[in-house]
């Protein structure tokens, strides 16, 4: 019933003409267009990029190549060999296990980025806000999704959620003192899902073994 990976290629070449497929390779490459209004800032331009896509990219990511130089490497967000840093790899990774399709990845994802790279040569700001690298990175995503606000209400969250040890009686594990049915239940359950066990263990287990930074 899901898509084939083919299904997706294809639903992308026909949203964006502008990109050629590479089949022995894997990879997509041409001009993507931006054409985007946010917070009343329009933007138009164009840059030449590659998105090197795996057979299996829900679980290994597809990765985004600057080819142009038109990201310069005084925005934060993007590594030497000229690859984009474009969310925590969790938050891309949820979104996949969510059900979003590439297309819809590159919408969310890909699109926004190079508003903010045109948007931060002339206003010197984010226009979404900033993740910071690294583990201080990966909390914020969780706090957000969560809806807690430090590190250890975030590691008491997956602990519940990758231990699968949701008790309705027992007291949130937010730290609300409410009881965990009349709190974070939907929250937990819905993280519960197998989907999702990977994608927070692996962040859990390597949060939680090392010391906290603030
Ligand atoms: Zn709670």
């Amino acid at each position: 019933m899901s898509k084939t990976y083919e299904d997706s290629i294809n639903e992308i070449l026909n949203e964006f003409p502008n990109f050629n497929w590479n089949e022995e390779r894997k990879f997509l490459a041409g001009s993507l267009e931006i054409n985007h209004t946010y917070f009343d800032e329009h933007i138009i331009d164009n840059f030449f990029i590659e998105i090197m896509i795996p057979y299996e990219y829900s679980i290994t990511l597809p990765r985004v190549y600057s080819k142009d130089k038109k990201v310069a490497f005084s925005f934060d967000h993007i590594y030497r060999d000229g690859m984009l840093c474009l969310a925590t790899d969790a938050d891309q990774l949820c979104f996949f296990a969510d059900g979003h399709s590439l297309n819809d990845w590159i919408k969310h994802y890909v699109i926004p980025y190079f508003f903010a790279v045109d948007y931060f040569k002339k206003y010197k700001v984010y226009p979404f806000g900033e993740r910071e690298h690294g583990d201080n990175g990966i909390i914020s995503f969780y706090a957000e999704k969560f809806m807690v606000s430090s590190r250890p209400d975030v590691i008491k969250m997956l602990d519940c959620i990758v231990n699968k040890s949701y008790r309705g009686h027992l007291l949130c594990p937010c730290g609300s003192g409410k009881r965990m049915r009349n709190c974070h239940k939907d929250i937990v359950f819905n993280r519960q899902q197998d989907k999702y066990q990977r994608i927070l263990k692996n962040d859990f287990i390597s949060l939680a073994s090392r010391k906290e930074k603030y």
